[in-house]
């Protein structure tokens, strides 16, 4: 088992801002070490430059001094953690830290040492003595000696300084993993919910449940087109689904009608009711071819009807397309008494030449079937975007209740009239899936007794 989506993120954004803190601390206290030795080695000299300074001011003159100041001075040194001696030329101790208080002293240098041992273990200290000659008027008159703990040391507020920054450090640190943990959450949240509801939508998608939709959406592009595609295929598997359904329950329908009249006609003759005349023979025979039509027809409807209409579009004169079809259809007009015409146009476009030339064979083949006496007349026209074809004939006209119905599967205007033309009303069908995978649209317009007119409308452009 891989690990979720959601401890993935969270854990690479603790493991992300642990690095940061780390790192951060690290440098931190490297350039502050850097930085605070120097502050602090720079601090030890201006503070000795001004004890030198101090005791030249006490050097009265005729190699006297002014010890008490001196004393001062080396008190207040002391307090500071250093230790002074003055020496006049000749070697002679004017004023000794520790000759004045050796036991101060003492403490104050055990005080530093253990003070820098316990708070920097690696730390290598010793006693310095630094020495300093004491200049009165551009002659020197003696040497102050300034002890101390080196290299370095920190004091009791240096070292407070120092920990207080570590502890803002940590305080940094810990805040920092605390809102990558809650963000870490947050986002993995907003990343992984909608896609464990997509997970969800698919595994229903997988069993059968189609209709079910994912109403979230996340600011995340790829996840809102992740969410749109599934959306999208629950959609389209149902509509498949709804297809195939109303194809099965159609065809059944269709098929009985015709079976039944077979099956009874066949006991009628077993059971000796009927003679097995050539005459019953070729009406069953008959009803046998228009099963056979039925399924044919059946089969270019499932083909077209598909969502998966694959068009294999060229560009194409459709004036000559249909200049042709209609001097095919010449000679059953002719039998029939109709006249067809057709107003040529060199009008090109960009279709399934196959498909569409299908679609004007049923319009032109149902205008002879249902029209007895007149014309059929055939145009098309460009228009900015679209190009418009018309089939419109003088025949006998759809009724105003059937108009709405006929680009239906199946649907038939009149049953009885249509017992005569033998149609199975799938064609309109056919016609209307073809035309709108092109992306265009069919209409009809009809009168009973008067005529009816087709009109369809197709884009130019390439889709
Ligand atoms: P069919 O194979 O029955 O012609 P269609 O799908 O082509 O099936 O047409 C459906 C129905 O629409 C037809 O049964 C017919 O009643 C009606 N229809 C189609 N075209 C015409 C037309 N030009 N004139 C009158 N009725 C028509």
């Amino acid at each position: 088992m891989g690990k979720t989506l959601r401890k993935k993120l969270t854990f690479s954004y603790i493991l992300l801002i642990t690095i940061c803190v780390v790192v951060i601390s690290f440098l931190t206290n490297l350039i502050l070490e850097m930085q605070f030795k120097n502050y602090i080695s720079k601090e030890h000299q201006q503070k000795s430059k001004i004890i030198v300074e101090s005791l030249k001011s006490q050097y009265i003159g005729d190699k006297e001094w002014n010890k008490e100041e001196i004393e001062k001075t080396g008190i207040d040194a002391i307090e500071n953690d250093l230790f002074i001696s003055v020496k006049d030329l000749s070697g002679n101790i004017i004023w000794d830290a520790f000759a004045y208080n050796n036991i101060k002293c003492e403490q104050v240098k055990g005080h530093i040492k253990s003070l820098m041992e316990s708070n920097f273990p690696k730390w290598n200290g010793i006693y310095i003595k630094d020495e300093y000659p004491i200049v009165s008027n551009g002659i020197k008159v003696g040497t102050a000696e300034i002890g101390y703990y080196g290299p370095f040391f920190y004091n009791d507020n240096d070292i407070v300084y120092i920990k207080t920054l570590n502890q803002v450090l940590i305080g940094v640190g810990i805040i920092s993993l605390m809102v990558a943990l809650i963000f870490g959450i947050i986002m993995a949240r907003g990343i992984s919910n909608p896609i464990l509801k997509v997970i969800e939508i698919a595994k229903l998608i997988s069993k059968g449940n189609y209709t079910e939709k994912i109403e979230k959406t996340s600011d995340i592009e790829e996840i809102n087109d992740l969410i749109v595609s599934i959306n999208q295929l629950g959609t389209s598997l149902n509509k498949q689904e709804e297809l195939r359904k109303r194809l099965t329950r159609d065809i059944s329908h269709e098929l009985r009608t015709p079976l039944s009249t077979l099956q009874s006609h066949m006991e009628a003759i077993i059971d000796g009711i009927w003679e097995p005349t050539t005459e019953r023979i070729i009406s069953c025979h008959e009803e046998i071819l228009r099963l056979k039509r039925l399924v044919g027809d059946l089969e270019k409807l499932t083909k077209y009807e598909s969502e998966n209409l694959v068009l294999d579009k060229s560009e194409f004169n459709l004036g000559e397309v249909i200049s042709n079809i209609v001097l095919n259809f010449e000679k059953e007009f002719l039998n029939k008494g109709v006249s067809i015409t057709f107003h040529h146009k060199d009008i090109s476009i960009m279709a399934d030449k196959d498909k569409i030339s299908q679609v004007i064979v049923n319009l032109v083949s149902n205008a002879l079937k249902y029209t007895e006496i007149g014309r059929v007349e055939i145009s098309i026209e460009a228009e900015k975007e679209f190009i418009k074809i018309f089939v419109k004939d003088t025949g006998i006209g759809i009724s105003e209740k059937d108009l709405p119905c006929i680009f239906e599967r199946f649907y038939r205007a009149d049953e009885s009239r249509n017992r005569f033309t033998g149609g199975a009303g799938i064609g309109l069908a056919i016609t209307k899936a073809i035309v709108e995978a092109h992306g265009g649209n069919i209409e009809a317009v009809s009168k009973l007794n008067e005529g009816s007119e087709f009109i369809i409308k197709l884009p130019k452009q390439r889709i």
